[in-house]
């Protein structure tokens, strides 16, 4: 099957922060293989910019070991490696000191489309705006893409902003959250969208409840010191979760169109109900050998949380009633990402007590096995009379669209975004805003009350708190398998 592929014009794309883990495990890689499907046309520029200071033969033998690294031996044609290597520079730039800014002018060519990937930390966005406009390397056609974490509250979120909003206009800035590359994301919204089948019932009154889950496996590692700082609750629920929330329980936009979507995801946030304090479960893992939340993190006293489950309800008339429950954490059983949308009972059934029914339930995978399944009663095959089963229809998208899919990284399809000019799939600067004014009180109230996350076995499903938040209600979480 041959993509239909929407062609970019040629482009200088500057990656600050080059050097950093980021470029080397997501950005230089997703460049190449998008290069090696013809989607970045010859004559196009990669420029690497980080303070360390090498030449550009240097930078390209390391962009040539982050390949090797990082992408799949299929993936690596050493031919085609070295070609698409030709198109890669550097420039050695401090984003706060005055050395390397006009190298990089003298570099970018007029007449390119013109983006400035800002892999570095959030706290020298602002130094990097700057400079770049009072050089003129930047213009008003100019895109500046940014990194998570996009602030750490309200306050240092709006500071983001302002400082970007200074040089660029919001139609430059493109916010990532990688979440919403992701390809079972985007089917979500075609799911949703492009069929009539779902719409109608997608509602209160036809649904149970909706529950969104992030297990990952890993612990806090070598980034202990960043995310006691941090949390899950900032780091994981205030922009991927609420993104998938978001499209999740949106109104239809009235078309695929950045600012239409972005003011329906907006309207979600802003009917969030504000959370009781017994609507959620903060926990840390805690474990022997190591593997420990608070000796991975380096604070002994540590009341950071490396999980969160939380009950969210929207007050708007389509989802008033239908709570849905979130939950996220570190050290899990197994990585996966899903989100179950759960219907309601039929009304009356007409098979009688002996069967059991269970739940339609929707869930869109989005790792491992992106896909969705949709369970449904059937009758049991053979003659032993009216038996019903559950089965569920199943679609990887690996299977059904051919084995040798080849789903690209959701940072491949967001840096080609960002060429396009397609504003789409990245954060508004009004929609994270909204995210943090949500989150902000409800981390100053566990913080007020000094609450202390509850232990949870490393490899287990969570603490027990969570399991209850669902059991109260006569519900249960999925099983993370
Ligand atoms: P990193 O490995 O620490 O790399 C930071 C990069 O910034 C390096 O290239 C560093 O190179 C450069 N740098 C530091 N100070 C600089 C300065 N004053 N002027 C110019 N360049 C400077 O960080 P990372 O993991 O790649 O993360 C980059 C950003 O992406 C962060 O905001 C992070 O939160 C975000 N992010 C990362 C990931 C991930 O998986 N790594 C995922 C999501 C978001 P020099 O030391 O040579 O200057």
């Amino acid at each position: 099957m041959v993509a239909r592929v929407i062609p970019v014009e040629c482009f200088d794309l500057v990656i600050f922060g080059a050097t950093g883990d980021l470029a080397r495990r997501k950005i230089l890689p997703g460049l190449y293989r998008r290069w090696k499907e013809g989607q970045i046309p010859e004559g196009a520029a990669i420029i690497g910019a980080a303070r360390s200071d090498m030449d550009a033969e240097r930078f390209r033998e390391l962009a040539r070991a982050a390949l090797e690294e990082f992408l799949a031996p299929r993936d690596l044609e050493p031919a085609m490696v070295t070609r698409f290597l030709a198109m890669v520079d550097y420039v050695a730039i401090d984003a706060r000191g005055d050395g390397g800014w006009q190298a990089l002018a003298d570099r970018v060519r007029p007449g390119m489309v013109r983006a400035f990937y800002l892999s570095v930390a959030p706290a020298l966005f602002g130094d990097i705006a700057q400079r770049l406009h009072q050089r003129g390397i930047a213009n008003r056609d100019s895109r500046i893409v940014v990194e998570k974490p996009f602030g750490k509250d309200l306050a240092s979120a709006r500071a983001l902003n302002s400082a970007l909003a200074e040089h660029f206009h919001e139609d430059q800035i493109y916010r990532i959250d990688h979440y919403l590359g992701k390809e079972t994301v985007q089917n979500l919204m075609a799911v949703r969208f492009a069929n009539i089948l779902f719409e109608p019932l997608w509602n209160a009154q036809f649904i149970d409840h909706v529950q969104i889950t992030v297990a990952e496996t890993v612990g806090v590692g070598g980034r202990g010191e960043y995310y006691d700082n941090s949390g899950a609750m900032r780091d994981m629920v205030q922009n991927h979760l609420m993104q998938l929330l978001c499209l999740i329980a949106m109104e239809p936009p009235h078309h695929f169109e950045p600012d239409a979507m972005r003011d329906e995801k907006l309207k979600v946030i802003r009917a969030l109900d504000p959370l009781a304090p017994g609507d959620l479960i903060r926990g840390q893992y805690r474990g022997r050998d190591g593997d420990d939340y608070l000796l991975e993190s380096g604070n002994p006293d540590s009341r950071t949380e490396s999980f969160v489950a939380m009950k969210l309800q929207i007050s708007n008339w389509r989802w008033k009633g239908t709570p849905f429950y979130l939950r996220t954490g570190k050290r899990l059983k197994s990585r996966v990402s899903e989100i179950a949308v759960t219907f309601k009972e039929p009304p009356h059934s007409i098979f009688g007590e002996s069967n059991q029914w269970r739940e339609n339930v929707l869930v869109i995978r989005l790792q491992p096995d992106e896909g969705m399944d949709l369970r449904v009663m059937i009758k049991e095959p053979g003659p032993g009379g009216m038996r019903l089963k559950d089965v569920a229809l199943d679609m990887s998208f690996a299977e059904a669209l051919g084995n040798d899919l080849d789903i690209p990284d959701a940072y491949e399809r967001l840096i080609m975004d960002v060429i396009r000019g397609n504003q789409t799939l990245f954060m508004r600067g009004d929609e994270v805003e909204a995210a943090w004014a949500w989150v902000d009180p409800v981390i100053a109230g566990w913080e007020a009350r000094g609450d202390r996350p509850e232990a949870y076995d490393p490899g287990s499903t969570g603490p027990e708190g969570a399991l209850m938040l669902m059991h109260r209600d006569g519900r249960r979480w999925r099983e993370i398998r």
